[in-house]
């Protein structure tokens, strides 16, 4: 008999339907589990006992959530992986957990992240530090880094994330986990604490593409709580099952033979592009140009809205206030001890290319950039169905390894921010594991609106590479 480690939801389905197994049990199971785990992982904050809402047939009934921490729930710590918010207890439900609550599904708890999402390895927090579940001396990625990590070592069975430059994608990859990030819009942000709104994305981590497209159907669609949600219906209709991939136009970008990635990626990359091109997709060769230049447009966007949005902590509404003689020594007071060291970096960055003088020559072109890449991506997708890409350069980094290089961790992202600057879905899937023991994967990113597209792409791809038949797999070595 498969342990809870071992199973999706939709397995644990079809296993409970023939009368082999109760996934309340599993629950349990899974919970005893994740407190005894969690002391090496560190991918919980805090645990969640709350029971399911009663009733329903909802396909994620009873099946529990891994919650990133910037995204809130009624009664639970908010905290963003920060200090200034450390005691702090929302007083809702964002829609996203309603809309769990409303399916019957569990919480496992609140997991580990970068501040405020502001990081691609969860070592910029407050909380405890991540370690990967396939190498406990590396980064489980981040900002999403204990939602993935919860995932993959099986101590819950999905987790929700967020994706702002690519937060979800990138632990997926580090972990070897499914990652979506959806278009933007697509599910409703309200109730998720904003680092850069105009990127910010809910996205979600589960064992397989099935599974992950379950919980983006419980999420997706309108929300009259979040004014910028996309009208558009969601597609609800089942998914097509194919064997092959037909016909499917793969952009596959030329700059990636000149671009600095890990040997391993590389061939990784390669591999997976042969292998879609055996399932029946048509290579198209492309060049991305002003897409790859994405990073410096991304980092004078996300700055300037994190200077924005996190002016609402000055300790008068959230979170715990340092107290002084006047408001202006208070506020000081209560950030300069509250935030951490990136977070102030990109604080002061973000004030520094919105002043005056600065404007045009930094945040006006990084928006102009931005336009382009918007343009370009369009114009690509006259040619191709889906672009193809590596995750990130390299496998998972040590711990450490990059903390007093934050230029070297911000480029860690390049291959996921052009997705997230034109709003774009994205799925991350994985491929294989290196020589080390770590995880690849392959990233397909679609049009506005193509999550359909994507994963039914990635179901036929998924069955070809077989990836949770790894041998080495973390919850294989688990008892
Ligand atoms: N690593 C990126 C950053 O630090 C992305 C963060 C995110 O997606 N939240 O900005």
């Amino acid at each position: 008999m498969k342990s809870f480690r071992h199973l999706t939801m939709h397995e644990a389905r079809c296993l409970q339907a023939a009368g082999d197994l109760s996934i309340r049990t599993l629950h349990k199971e899974m919970a005893l589990a994740a407190h005894s785990d969690n002391a090496t992982l560190g991918a919980f904050t805090h645990f969640i006992e709350e029971g399911p809402s009663p009733g329903g047939t909802h396909p994620l009934r009873n099946f529990s959530a891994a919650i990133k921490a910037n995204i809130a729930g009624k009664g639970w710590p908010t905290h963003c992986g920060s200090r200034l918010l450390q005691n702090y207890r929302s007083p809702f439900d964002s829609t996203v957990v309603a809309r769990l609550r409303a399916a019957g599904s569990r919480f496992m708890g609140i997991t580990t992240m970068d501040e405020f999402g502001m990081g691609s390895s969860c070592e910029h927090t407050t909380f405890s530090q991540v370690v990967n579940p396939w190498d406990h001396g590396r980064t489980a990625g981040g900002s999403s880094g204990g939602s993935a990590a919860a995932v993959a070592s099986g101590l819950a069975w999905f987790g929700l994330g967020s994706d702002t430059g690519g937060s979800v994608r990138l632990p997926a990859h580090f972990c070897g986990v499914v990652g979506l990030k959806p278009t933007w819009g697509r599910i409703s942000r309200n109730g998720l604490v904003a680092f850069a709104s105009s990127l910010d994305t809910i996205g979600i981590l589960g064992r397989d593409v099935q599974d992950v497209h379950e919980v983006f159907q419980t999420l997706a669609g309108r929300d009259d709580l979040d004014a910028t949600t996309l009208v558009e219906p969601v597609d609800r209709s089942p998914l097509k099952t194919s064997e092959n991939l037909q016909g499917l136009r793969l952009g596959v970008p030329e700059e990636l033979k000149s671009m600095d990635l890990d040997p391993d990626v590389r061939h990784d990359f390669q591999e997976s592009i042969k292998r879609l091109e055996y399932l029946g997709a048509v290579s198209v060769p492309l060049t991305l140009g002003n897409i790859l230049d994405a990073v410096p447009a991304y980092t004078v966007l996300n700055c300037a809205e994190a200077a924005s949005n996190l002016h609402r902590f000055d300790g008068s509404l959230y979170g715990s206030r340092v107290d002084a003689e006047s408001y202006l020594g208070s506020l000081e007071k209560t950030r300069t001890e509250g935030f951490g060291a990136e977070v102030k970096r990109r604080l002061l960055l973000g004030a520094h290319v919105l002043s005056g003088g600065y404007q045009q020559r930094y945040y006006l072109r990084a928006c102009a950039t931005r336009e382009t890449i918007i343009g370009d991506f369009r114009k690509l997708f006259t040619r191709m169905d889906v672009l193809a890409l590596p995750t990130a350069p390299t496998t998972a980094f040590a711990l450490g390894s990059r903390l007093e290089n934050p230029l070297g961790m911000h480029l860690t992202d390049v291959l996921t921010v052009p997705a997230s600057l034109a709003g774009l879905p994205a799925l991350t899937v994985p491929t294989a594991v290196n020589d080390f023991g770590l995880p690849l994967s392959l990233q397909l990113v679609g049009p506005a609106c193509s999550e359909r597209l994507l994963v039914e792409s990635a179901l036929v791809f998924e069955k070809q590479v077989c990836f949770r038949d790894v041998k080495e797999a973390p919850w294989h070595r688990q008892p």
